[in-house]
């Protein structure tokens, strides 16, 4: 059987294309995510974050996160052979269609518009089609998973007015880092349902980057979908991490959310570890392959590998 394609919520391998590290074309450059693995790993669609990283904030979090953007499109641009943008509805129905892999820009870090909701105009004008509120700290927009007040503020009022044009413009709403009042709050606000796109389940492995039952059951209400994370820690508190860990996880959101709000957000590249046999995008086929033995059905994996982020991107861009 030909390999399922892949729909990936997340990774974060932008920073080592900045900064020269790897161009992300050949997987001898070491890493989990380049062009040589994706394909390997029938991605047809990869989300790719623009991750402010801690050291630039606040101050220069703006300036980091317009050269990450600007990382991002020279990329798409260097590797027109390989990869091309997906901005729009037209675009995503040509995802899986054409050799090429699509690629989502993303933002990790609302820190990138300042309090100036312009800015956010500005990253649409730049490709960006999926916004990560928060990351674990606090920003104008709301509160992380790590700020001192996660349990109590919720969206400012800056925040509201973001997701009311994140609304209008067609992006993405990603609610991974952010602080639970928050989630209700953009529950609350969004017209559109929305992504926690790397995140995982707290009953099967109590962490405050995943989400509860009652949080997974309002995001299948809100027709939204969470990617499951690789990242051990989220997975298990075994000291390592396996494949079955993932589908572990994917099986009890199913269970508790129904299975067309389960999908996949790696984090490759924004994980310092990896589960064993799931160790880089080329083994994506390999957790197909779990799945279906655990009795999974063909079409119940392809939900899960794809067509249910296809579905949340189709109703939310333009
Ligand atoms: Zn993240």
């Amino acid at each position: 059987m030909e390999s399922i394609w892949v729909a990936d919520g997340h990774c974060d391998s932008l920073g080592d294309y900045l900064t020269a590290k790897r161009t992300l074309k050949y997987s001898s450059e070491g890493g989990h995510w380049d062009l040589q693995k994706a394909k390997e790993g029938n991605v047809a669609l990869q989300f790719m974050a623009a991750f402010i990283e801690s050291e630039y904030k606040p101050d220069r979090a703006v300036w980091r996160g317009f050269q990450l953007l600007d990382a991002a499109n020279r990329f798409i641009k260097e590797n027109t052979d390989a990869v091309f943008p997906v901005l729009n509805k037209d675009d995503l129905r040509k995802v899986a269609n054409k050799p090429k892999i699509g690629i989502i820009i993303g933002v990790e870090g609302g820190e990138i518009l300042g309090d100036n909701i312009l800015m956010l105009d500005k990253i649409f004008q730049l490709g960006v089609r999926v916004l990560g509120l928060t990351w674990n700290q606090q920003n104008a927009i709301g509160y992380g998973i790590g700020a001192s007040n996660q349990k109590e503020e919720g969206l400012t009022l800056f925040g509201r007015q973001v997701i009311k044009r994140l609304n209008e413009l067609g992006m993405l709403i990603d609610v991974s880092h952010l602080n639970e009042p928050g989630f209700w709050d953009v529950l609350e606000c969004s017209q559109f349902p929305i992504v926690a796109s790397h995140s995982c389940a707290e009953a099967i492995c109590p962490h405050p980057r995943n989400l509860t039952d009652q949080q997974l059951k309002s995001l299948a209400a809100n027709g939204g979908v969470v990617g499951i994370n690789f990242n051990p820690p989220f997975l298990t508190r075994n000291p390592v991490a396996k494949r079955e860990d993932v589908v572990r996880h994917i099986s009890y959101i199913a269970e508790v959310a129904g299975i067309e709000t389960v999908g996949l957000g790696s984090d490759f590249d924004g994980i310092s570890d990896v589960p064993e046999k799931l160790t880089d995008a080329a083994q994506f086929p390999g957790l197909a392959q779990d799945l279906l033995k655990a009795g999974f059905s063909t079409e119940d994996v392809r939900k899960i590998f794809n067509k249910n982020l296809i579905r949340l991107l189709s109703s939310v861009l333009k």
